[in-house]
């Protein structure tokens, strides 16, 4: 088993009784990568649903309805992109959303369904596998990212049901919904609703950091890979929207916290939205000098929050006051070798210029050294 460690606790999100949504951007911006074609003109009319740039296996749908605007370059997942910008009509006029109450499942309309609403890689383990062991994780390792343990918590029906539904039609012999103990809320509701699952039980697992990830998690419950599928929860969401709903993915949940936000907040929003956009709506900044990390503390990067968009994969930012993490010099502490979980020594990668294959670039030498240097950017071979 490997070293896993306790981070102290750096967030604590507020679970406002109404949900905190920015679903109305003027504009949203989707990249269009290599490969792709483009489906439609400037200056056309498009609907929310329709199919606007694609390829031979994927396609990008469109989550607002609107005018396109232009083409512009964007940050989209740490890199640049060209984006097609779709200016909002604010109308939400659907191509293929249908509310459907109630739907009889089997095997193959899930498999089929779950390709066709964009979840390959579920799709194809559940197609040709027999899976033993079913984990849903509510677990968040980033210290400033709540987005599981908010969606395990806030959506509990929608988790259990969704959950339950895959559990009996595969014939999953063992299917977990995995939440930190100390996510005491999340615990709570839980053990209130369980009861009518006979199918699913809850694991309570420690708040050592490392757990969000499915290797680690697996190793932690003592399950094989081979026969074991682990879905987040916010990703279990978006298939119950799907399967039951025909709804794509047009939103998402990320979180924006850290010292310089007054109230930290999981927010719902519509991907392909500003991240400076959600900011101005949504929260409170507080000082003026800012660092702004996309995706957490622990394997983020600084981003321009003007030129940085909403995907499928943003976690959210972590506003931090630039005097809090300015780099200093090595102390030769030691610390971000007591920590590495797979026994590598940064500070010898910095000092030497010798990149470990073994670093995982989990981040959290980076995230734990007193004197705030980026050693991922060491360990990665930037020297410069
Ligand atoms: S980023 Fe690499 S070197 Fe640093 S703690 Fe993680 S695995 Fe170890
Ligand atoms: S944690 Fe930071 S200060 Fe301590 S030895 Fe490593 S690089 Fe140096």
């Amino acid at each position: 088993m490997r070293k896993l460690i306790k981070l102290k606790k750096d967030i604590s999100i507020v679970f406002n009784t109404q949900i905190t949504e920015f679903l109305n951007p003027d504009e949203v911006y989707l990249p269009i990568k290599k490969n792709y074609k483009l489906l439609v003109k400037k200056g056309e009319e498009i609907l929310k649903g329709q199919i606007i740039i694609e390829n031979n296996l994927n396609k990008v749908i469109s989550p607002i309805s609107g005018i396109i605007k232009d083409i512009e370059i964007k940050n989209v997942d740490g890199n640049k992109a060209s984006c097609l910008v779709i200016q909002n009509d604010f109308k939400e006029k659907n191509k293929n959303y249908i509310r459907k109450k109630e739907q009889k499942f089997d095997k193959e309309i899930i498999v089929s369904k779950l390709y066709e609403y964009y979840f390959k890689y579920i799709a194809s383990v559940l197609e040709t596998k027999k899976i033993n062991n079913l984990v849903i994780s509510g677990i968040e390792d980033e210290p400033y990212i709540a987005n599981n343990v908010y969606v395990v918590t806030k959506f509990s029906k929608e988790i259990l049901e969704m959950a339950d539904i895959l559990s009996t039609t595969f014939n999953i012999e063992n299917t977990l919904i995995a939440m930190k103990s100390n996510d005491t809320k999340g615990v709570e509701t839980y053990l209130a609703k369980m009861g009518t699952y006979p199918n699913l039980a809850l694991t309570l697992v420690d708040d050592k950091y490392l757990l969000g990830k499915s290797f680690f998690l697996l190793e932690y419950l003592n399950l094989k890979d081979l026969d074991t599928l682990v879905i987040d929860a916010r990703t279990l969401l978006d298939i119950y929207n799907a399967l039951k709903y025909n709804k794509f993915v047009h939103e998402t949940f990320i979180t924006i916290s850290g010292p310089s936000v007054s109230r930290s907040q999981v927010i719902k929003v519509k991907i392909g939205s500003k991240i400076k956009d959600i900011i101005d709506n949504s929260i409170k900044v507080k000082g003026k000098d800012n660092l702004y990390i996309l995706n957490g503390l622990m394997t983020g990067h600084e981003c321009d929050i003007n030129e940085t968009v909403v995907t499928k994969n943003t976690l959210g930012v972590v506003i931090v006051p630039k005097e809090d993490i300015k780099e200093s010099k090595c102390i030769g502490c030691g610390l971000c070798f007591k920590v590495c979980p797979v026994k590598v020594n940064p500070k010898k990668a910095m000092d030497s210029h010798k990149i470990s294959n073994n670093c995982i670039d989990c981040g959290l030498c980076t995230y734990i050294c007193p004197s705030h240097i980026n050693l991922r950017r060491f360990l990665r071979g930037e020297y410069e």
